[in-house]
């Protein structure tokens, strides 16, 4: 029996608590931390939030709805400081930790040699306790066997929430949620879907593709497989690794070109694939990292059923894992592209074996052009800019 092995944590209200951890007597109280002019709501304590107070909301607004909300101004430092302390917490559990957000992370503690899954609850409770303890904040908990799972779970029963999904049964325990309860599904898609009677998570794994088609467009064989729980990103951790290949790039101004980003990210690609032939490796796992504008930041990541040494197989993983990132619709900061799963030795078996060796011996060609200091760079047609019309 395979062990949930991926925590997704999520702190509760984390600004807010972060406050009330530095003044105890705001525990308890409605109060919000957020601007007063023209400011918005950037944390609201669960008794604010009773009272209709949420996130984002205008601070103007907030307090017409709970007009004794006790508003907390930002306090410069101190939330970068907690978020700091409490992954540094997570880091004395396991190695693995992948930092989503300031307050929003995931774990992998397959490395961790738990027997069973109890032992695992156990030393994840623990963290849970120490957090509290330590920091004074209460997070809430997802165990699964993914990401997606995990972090569906830590959000259902918040505040100081522990769900564990046991492997295997991820589509049971996602079919009864509504459908809002998947990432990238909305407010307004969600509406749609219950519009067209997709209510549940269960109502979009049966429901005829043809209805499905016009509100969710090319993305429903994606949003199928997110409700029947199937997700293989990796937990991703930002210390630098020597087994993996990456390379980012923080824009001067946020970019909202789709295609701008796209052409940016495959020609990142088109940079990694040579230095990989070089080191005479293969690499499987292509994770694709974005910053949005509030430095929030998103990985996606996909494997290949085996590993390869050439850029085309990657390209519509690049287009596809970016089109994930989108999904928020908001403009990115920055964007990253990490090779993982290196493997040494060539794959036994490989389909198309012959096409694919054509496709690397002329690989070895544009290698070889690009690396001369006098001649032009070989670029794949696929990447060079458009000509303005
Ligand atoms: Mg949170």
């Amino acid at each position: 029996m395979p062990l949930p092995t991926i925590v997704h944590l999520d702190a509760d209200a984390f600004f807010v608590a972060v406050e009330q951890a530095r003044r105890p007597e705001l525990r308890g109280t409605k109060c919000a931390v957020g601007g007063r002019e023209r400011g918005i709501i950037s944390s609201a304590s669960y008794e604010a939030r009773a009272c209709g107070v949420y996130t984002p909301m205008p601070t103007q607004s907030a307090l017409r709805v709970c007009p004794d909300l006790i508003l907390i101004p930002h306090t410069p430092g101190v939330y970068g400081e907690a978020s700091r302390k409490m992954f540094d917490l997570c880091e004395t559990l396991t190695p693995i930790v992948q930092r989503n957000s300031i307050d929003e992370g995931y774990l992998d503690v397959g490395p961790c040699g738990f027997k069973t899954a109890a032992e695992v609850e156990t030393a994840v409770r623990g963290l849970q306790a120490r957090i509290l303890r330590e920091l004074g904040l209460t997070v809430s908990m997802g165990i699964a066997a993914n990401q997606l799972t995990a972090q569906i779970a830590s959000k259902l029963r918040k505040p100081r929430g522990f769900v564990v999904v046991p492997p295997g049964t991820e589509e049971t325990f996602l079919a009864p949620l509504s459908v809002g309860k998947l990432p990238g599904i909305g407010s307004k898609t969600e509406a749609l879907l219950v519009a067209a009677g997709v209510r549940t998570v269960r109502d979009l794994v049966e429901a005829p593709a043809a209805r499905l088609q016009p509100i969710l467009g090319s993305g429903v064989e994606e949003c199928r497989a997110m409700a029947r729980g199937i997700d293989d990103r990796p937990v991703e951790t930002e210390h630098e690794d020597a087994k993996s290949y990456g390379q980012q790039q923080t824009f001067g101004t946020n970019l909202s070109d789709f295609e701008e980003v796209e052409r940016i990210a495959k020609g990142m690609v088109d940079e990694l694939m040579p230095a990989i032939r070089k080191d005479g490796k293969r690499v499987r796992t292509m994770t694709v990292r974005v910053r949005y504008p509030d430095f929030s930041h998103e990985s996606h990541g996909r494997s290949l059923a085996e590993a390869t040494d050439l850029e085309q197989p990657f390209y519509p993983v690049v287009s596809e894992l970016l089109r994930a990132a989108w999904r928020k619709r908001l403009p990115l900061r920055l964007v990253g592209v990490k090779f993982s799963g290196v493997e040494e030795k060539p794959a036994q078996l490989e389909i198309f074996a012959e096409t694919n060796e054509k496709r690397r011996r002329l690989a070895g060609v544009v290698d070889a052009l690009n690396s001369r200091k006098d001649g032009p760079a070989v670029r794949p047609a696929g990447q060079l800019r458009k000509k303005p019309d």
